[in-house]
Protein backbone atom coordinates (compact mmCIF):
# COMPACT_ATOMS: atom_id res chain seq x y z
CA UNK A 1 0.00 0.00 0.00
CA UNK A 2 1.39 3.55 -1.18
CA UNK A 3 0.09 6.58 -0.91
CA UNK A 4 1.69 10.51 -0.89
CA UNK A 5 3.57 12.25 1.83
CA UNK A 6 3.94 15.28 3.23
CA UNK A 7 6.58 16.45 0.96
CA UNK A 8 5.27 15.26 -2.02
CA UNK A 9 7.32 11.30 -1.73
CA UNK A 10 5.35 8.40 -2.02
CA UNK A 11 5.11 6.73 1.62
CA UNK A 12 5.44 3.31 2.03
CA UNK A 13 3.94 0.75 4.68
CA UNK A 14 5.10 -2.66 5.67
CA UNK A 15 7.22 -3.10 2.94
CA UNK A 16 10.87 -2.68 4.52
CA UNK A 17 12.32 -6.59 5.10
CA UNK A 18 13.85 -6.24 8.88
CA UNK A 19 16.90 -9.02 8.83
CA UNK A 20 19.28 -9.51 11.55
CA UNK A 21 20.54 -13.19 10.19
CA UNK A 22 23.86 -13.47 7.92
CA UNK A 23 22.74 -16.58 6.42
CA UNK A 24 19.64 -14.73 4.83
CA UNK A 25 19.72 -15.32 1.26
CA UNK A 26 19.35 -11.90 0.40
CA UNK A 27 22.17 -10.64 2.50
CA UNK A 28 24.10 -13.46 1.09
CA UNK A 29 23.61 -12.57 -2.47
CA UNK A 30 24.49 -8.55 -1.30
CA UNK A 31 27.96 -9.71 0.18
CA UNK A 32 28.54 -12.07 -2.68
CA UNK A 33 29.05 -8.20 -4.86
CA UNK A 34 32.44 -8.46 -3.52
CA UNK A 35 33.23 -10.75 -6.18
CA UNK A 36 33.79 -9.02 -9.59
CA UNK A 37 31.89 -12.54 -10.90
CA UNK A 38 28.97 -11.86 -9.09
CA UNK A 39 29.16 -8.01 -9.95
CA UNK A 40 29.17 -9.06 -13.90
CA UNK A 41 26.52 -11.54 -13.77
CA UNK A 42 23.89 -9.12 -11.96
CA UNK A 43 25.60 -5.84 -13.24
CA UNK A 44 25.34 -4.52 -9.67
CA UNK A 45 27.51 -2.62 -7.27
CA UNK A 46 27.57 -1.51 -3.66
CA UNK A 47 27.67 1.95 -2.68
CA UNK A 48 28.35 3.47 1.07
CA UNK A 49 27.55 6.42 2.75
CA UNK A 50 23.60 8.21 2.97
CA UNK A 51 25.14 11.52 0.70
CA UNK A 52 26.40 9.41 -1.63
CA UNK A 53 23.07 6.93 -1.94
CA UNK A 54 20.89 10.27 -2.61
CA UNK A 55 23.30 11.65 -5.30
CA UNK A 56 23.43 8.57 -7.22
CA UNK A 57 19.43 8.54 -6.95
CA UNK A 58 19.63 12.11 -8.41
CA UNK A 59 21.92 11.55 -11.02
CA UNK A 60 19.16 8.94 -12.54
CA UNK A 61 21.17 5.77 -10.84
CA UNK A 62 18.83 3.00 -10.78
CA UNK A 63 18.37 1.57 -7.17
CA UNK A 64 18.01 -2.26 -6.53
CA UNK A 65 18.28 -2.34 -3.04
CA UNK A 66 18.45 0.21 -0.12
CA UNK A 67 19.41 -1.51 3.26
CA UNK A 68 19.84 0.66 6.35
CA UNK A 69 20.92 0.49 10.19
CA UNK A 70 17.72 -0.15 12.43
CA UNK A 71 18.90 3.16 14.17
CA UNK A 72 18.24 4.82 11.00
CA UNK A 73 14.58 4.43 11.26
CA UNK A 74 12.21 7.37 11.05
CA UNK A 75 15.16 9.76 10.29
CA UNK A 76 13.37 12.01 7.22
CA UNK A 77 16.34 11.46 4.71
CA UNK A 78 16.62 7.83 4.78
CA UNK A 79 12.47 7.54 4.89
CA UNK A 80 12.60 9.62 1.62
CA UNK A 81 14.88 7.46 -0.25
CA UNK A 82 12.98 4.24 1.20
CA UNK A 83 9.71 5.19 0.20
CA UNK A 84 11.86 6.37 -3.56
CA UNK A 85 13.37 2.76 -3.38
CA UNK A 86 9.98 1.14 -2.80
CA UNK A 87 8.53 3.37 -5.51
CA UNK A 88 10.75 2.56 -8.23
CA UNK A 89 10.37 -1.34 -7.71
CA UNK A 90 13.53 -1.79 -5.03
CA UNK A 91 14.01 -3.72 -2.33
CA UNK A 92 13.90 -1.69 1.33
CA UNK A 93 16.21 -3.75 4.15
CA UNK A 94 16.31 -2.50 8.08
CA UNK A 95 19.59 -5.03 9.09
CA UNK A 96 21.32 -5.11 12.24
CA UNK A 97 24.88 -3.45 13.08
CA UNK A 98 26.28 -6.87 12.65
CA UNK A 99 24.65 -7.80 9.22
CA UNK A 100 25.79 -4.03 7.71
CA UNK A 101 29.36 -5.02 9.29
CA UNK A 102 29.07 -8.20 7.47
CA UNK A 103 28.09 -6.63 4.31
CA UNK A 104 30.82 -4.17 4.36
CA UNK A 105 33.73 -6.20 5.71
CA UNK A 106 34.20 -3.07 8.03
CA UNK A 107 34.16 -2.40 11.60
CA UNK A 108 32.44 0.96 11.82
CA UNK A 109 29.84 0.80 8.65
CA UNK A 110 27.97 3.23 6.92
CA UNK A 111 24.29 3.68 8.57
CA UNK A 112 23.04 3.75 4.57
CA UNK A 113 24.11 1.35 2.14
CA UNK A 114 22.60 0.37 -1.28
CA UNK A 115 23.07 -1.95 -4.54
CA UNK A 116 23.30 -0.02 -7.89
CA UNK A 117 22.43 -1.03 -11.40
CA UNK A 118 25.95 -0.60 -13.18
CA UNK A 119 26.12 2.12 -16.01
CA UNK A 120 29.05 1.94 -18.51
CA UNK A 121 29.00 4.47 -22.00
CA UNK A 122 30.35 3.08 -25.43
CA UNK A 123 32.70 4.54 -27.74
CA UNK A 124 29.81 5.46 -30.23
CA UNK A 125 27.31 7.15 -28.30
CA UNK A 126 30.47 9.54 -27.53
CA UNK A 127 29.43 13.33 -28.73
CA UNK A 128 32.55 14.98 -28.52
CA UNK A 129 32.36 18.63 -27.48
CA UNK A 130 35.29 20.71 -28.44
CA UNK A 131 36.12 21.73 -24.45
CA UNK A 132 35.63 17.51 -23.53
CA UNK A 133 38.85 16.45 -21.89
CA UNK A 134 38.44 12.17 -22.00
CA UNK A 135 40.99 10.33 -19.63
CA UNK A 136 41.90 6.68 -21.13
CA UNK A 137 43.21 4.44 -19.02
CA UNK A 138 45.52 1.29 -20.36
CA UNK A 139 45.40 -1.95 -18.65
CA UNK A 140 45.35 -0.13 -14.76
CA UNK A 141 45.37 -2.85 -11.88
CA UNK A 142 45.25 -0.35 -8.71
CA UNK A 143 41.38 -0.42 -7.88
CA UNK A 144 42.80 2.58 -5.14
CA UNK A 145 44.42 4.38 -9.05
CA UNK A 146 41.19 4.48 -10.98
CA UNK A 147 39.25 5.82 -8.02
CA UNK A 148 41.31 8.82 -7.51
CA UNK A 149 41.31 9.26 -11.02
CA UNK A 150 37.44 9.02 -11.59
CA UNK A 151 37.23 11.43 -8.12
CA UNK A 152 39.51 14.10 -9.67
CA UNK A 153 38.55 13.48 -13.48
CA UNK A 154 34.74 14.80 -11.80
CA UNK A 155 36.62 17.18 -9.90
CA UNK A 156 38.49 18.87 -12.81
CA UNK A 157 35.19 18.74 -15.52
CA UNK A 158 36.69 15.83 -17.50
CA UNK A 159 33.98 14.70 -19.26
CA UNK A 160 34.66 10.93 -18.49
CA UNK A 161 36.93 7.87 -18.18
CA UNK A 162 37.74 5.63 -20.96
CA UNK A 163 39.07 2.18 -19.80
CA UNK A 164 40.81 0.14 -22.05
CA UNK A 165 41.35 -3.50 -22.20
CA UNK A 166 42.41 -5.12 -18.91
CA UNK A 167 41.39 -2.63 -16.84
CA UNK A 168 40.37 -2.85 -13.22
CA UNK A 169 36.72 -3.16 -12.54
CA UNK A 170 35.74 0.33 -11.53
CA UNK A 171 32.47 -1.21 -9.91
CA UNK A 172 34.79 -2.76 -6.89
CA UNK A 173 33.56 -1.52 -3.41
CA UNK A 174 37.68 -0.15 -3.30
CA UNK A 175 37.13 1.51 -6.21
CA UNK A 176 33.47 2.85 -5.24
CA UNK A 177 35.23 3.99 -2.19
CA UNK A 178 38.52 5.46 -3.39
CA UNK A 179 35.95 7.71 -5.80
CA UNK A 180 34.05 9.94 -3.01
CA UNK A 181 30.75 9.34 -4.81
CA UNK A 182 32.64 10.66 -8.54
CA UNK A 183 31.72 7.53 -9.77
CA UNK A 184 28.23 8.36 -9.74
CA UNK A 185 28.75 11.52 -12.05
CA UNK A 186 31.44 10.65 -14.41
CA UNK A 187 30.61 8.39 -17.42
CA UNK A 188 32.72 5.18 -17.94
CA UNK A 189 33.50 3.85 -21.38
CA UNK A 190 35.32 0.14 -21.69
CA UNK A 191 37.01 -0.29 -24.99
CA UNK A 192 39.92 -2.70 -26.20
CA UNK A 193 42.59 -0.99 -27.20
CA UNK A 194 41.71 -1.99 -31.12
CA UNK A 195 38.78 -0.61 -30.32
CA UNK A 196 40.05 3.09 -29.07
CA UNK A 197 42.70 3.23 -32.04
CA UNK A 198 39.84 3.03 -34.63
CA UNK A 199 37.60 5.28 -33.25
CA UNK A 200 40.22 8.05 -31.84
CA UNK A 201 41.31 7.48 -35.91
CA UNK A 202 37.94 8.89 -36.58
CA UNK A 203 36.90 11.18 -33.37
CA UNK A 204 38.74 14.48 -34.11
CA UNK A 205 39.98 15.03 -31.02
CA UNK A 206 43.76 15.33 -30.32
CA UNK A 207 44.83 12.60 -28.43
CA UNK A 208 48.30 12.66 -26.02
CA UNK A 209 49.71 9.69 -24.69
CA UNK A 210 51.84 10.57 -21.18
CA UNK A 211 54.88 8.56 -21.98
CA UNK A 212 58.39 8.70 -19.61
CA UNK A 213 60.24 8.96 -23.08
CA UNK A 214 57.51 11.74 -24.59
CA UNK A 215 59.16 14.22 -26.28
CA UNK A 216 56.97 17.13 -25.82
CA UNK A 217 56.96 19.14 -22.76
CA UNK A 218 53.38 18.68 -21.48
CA UNK A 219 52.92 22.31 -20.38
CA UNK A 220 53.80 23.49 -24.00
CA UNK A 221 51.03 21.59 -25.91
CA UNK A 222 48.17 23.61 -27.17
CA UNK A 223 45.17 21.73 -25.18
CA UNK A 224 42.62 24.57 -26.80
CA UNK A 225 39.62 24.61 -28.85
CA UNK A 226 39.27 20.81 -29.91
CA UNK A 227 38.73 17.54 -28.00
CA UNK A 228 41.18 16.19 -25.75
CA UNK A 229 41.87 12.55 -25.08
CA UNK A 230 45.08 12.00 -22.27
CA UNK A 231 45.86 8.35 -22.77
CA UNK A 232 47.40 7.25 -19.59
CA UNK A 233 49.97 3.60 -19.42
CA UNK A 234 50.13 1.22 -16.59
CA UNK A 235 51.66 1.02 -13.53
CA UNK A 236 53.96 -1.08 -14.48
CA UNK A 237 54.80 -1.34 -17.71
CA UNK A 238 53.71 2.33 -19.21
CA UNK A 239 51.46 2.57 -22.53
CA UNK A 240 52.77 -0.47 -25.13
CA UNK A 241 53.55 0.68 -28.35
CA UNK A 242 50.35 0.18 -30.44
CA UNK A 243 48.95 2.80 -28.31
CA UNK A 244 51.88 5.38 -27.97
CA UNK A 245 51.84 5.08 -31.70
CA UNK A 246 48.33 6.28 -32.07
CA UNK A 247 49.08 9.60 -30.04
CA UNK A 248 48.87 12.92 -31.72
CA UNK A 249 51.56 14.07 -29.10
CA UNK A 250 53.22 12.59 -26.49
CA UNK A 251 53.85 14.25 -23.21
CA UNK A 252 56.36 13.81 -20.72
CA UNK A 253 55.96 15.40 -17.20
CA UNK A 254 59.75 16.85 -16.48
CA UNK A 255 60.82 14.72 -13.25
CA UNK A 256 64.20 16.46 -11.12
CA UNK A 257 64.77 13.86 -8.36
CA UNK A 258 65.76 10.26 -7.96
CA UNK A 259 62.03 8.54 -8.53
CA UNK A 260 62.16 6.84 -11.68
CA UNK A 261 58.26 7.72 -12.36
CA UNK A 262 55.40 9.39 -10.75
CA UNK A 263 52.42 7.35 -9.57
CA UNK A 264 49.99 6.85 -12.39
CA UNK A 265 47.15 8.76 -10.73
CA UNK A 266 49.34 11.76 -9.71
CA UNK A 267 50.58 11.86 -13.20
CA UNK A 268 46.55 11.74 -14.83
CA UNK A 269 46.05 15.06 -12.12
CA UNK A 270 49.24 17.07 -13.17
CA UNK A 271 48.41 16.33 -16.98
CA UNK A 272 44.57 16.38 -16.57
CA UNK A 273 44.84 20.01 -14.37
CA UNK A 274 46.72 21.07 -17.02
CA UNK A 275 44.78 20.20 -20.42
CA UNK A 276 41.71 21.95 -18.65
CA UNK A 277 43.40 24.63 -17.52
CA UNK A 278 41.86 27.61 -19.86
CA UNK A 279 38.47 26.37 -18.67
CA UNK A 280 38.95 26.60 -14.95
CA UNK A 281 38.45 29.29 -12.61
CA UNK A 282 37.66 29.58 -9.09
CA UNK A 283 34.18 30.92 -9.78
CA UNK A 284 32.09 31.65 -6.46
CA UNK A 285 34.13 30.80 -4.17
CA UNK A 286 32.49 30.18 -0.07
CA UNK A 287 33.97 32.82 2.28
N1 LIG B 1 57.69 1.75 -15.65
C1 LIG B 1 56.59 2.45 -16.26
C2 LIG B 1 57.01 3.03 -17.61
O1 LIG B 1 58.08 2.68 -18.08
O2 LIG B 1 56.26 3.80 -18.22
C3 LIG B 1 56.09 3.50 -15.29
C4 LIG B 1 54.65 3.72 -15.45
S1 LIG B 1 54.01 5.06 -14.50
C5 LIG B 1 54.00 4.45 -12.90
C6 LIG B 1 52.33 4.99 -15.00
C7 LIG B 1 51.92 5.99 -16.03
O3 LIG B 1 51.93 7.31 -15.46
C8 LIG B 1 52.83 6.10 -17.26
O4 LIG B 1 52.54 5.12 -18.21
C9 LIG B 1 52.50 7.49 -17.73
O5 LIG B 1 51.29 7.49 -18.48
C10 LIG B 1 52.31 8.26 -16.45
N2 LIG B 1 53.55 8.92 -16.00
C11 LIG B 1 54.20 8.73 -14.84
N3 LIG B 1 55.25 9.56 -14.76
C12 LIG B 1 55.27 10.30 -15.89
C13 LIG B 1 56.09 11.34 -16.41
N4 LIG B 1 57.13 11.81 -15.73
N5 LIG B 1 55.79 11.86 -17.61
C14 LIG B 1 54.74 11.42 -18.33
N6 LIG B 1 53.92 10.44 -17.90
C15 LIG B 1 54.17 9.88 -16.69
Amino acid sequence: MSGTGPSGAPQRVGQVKEITSLSNPVIKDIRALSMKKHRDETRSFLAEGLKLVIDAIDLGWVIRTLIYAKAQRGKPQVEAIAALTVARGGLVLEVSEKVLTAITRRDNPQAVIAVFEQKLTSLEAIELRPDDTWIALDRVRDPGNLGTIIRTADAVGAAGVMLIDDTVDPFSTETVRATMGSIFATPLVRATSGQFLDWSARAGALVVGSHLKGSVDYRTIDYRGRPVVLLMGNEQAGLPEQLATGCGQLARIPQAGRADSLNLAIATGIMLYEARRHLLDLGEAAP
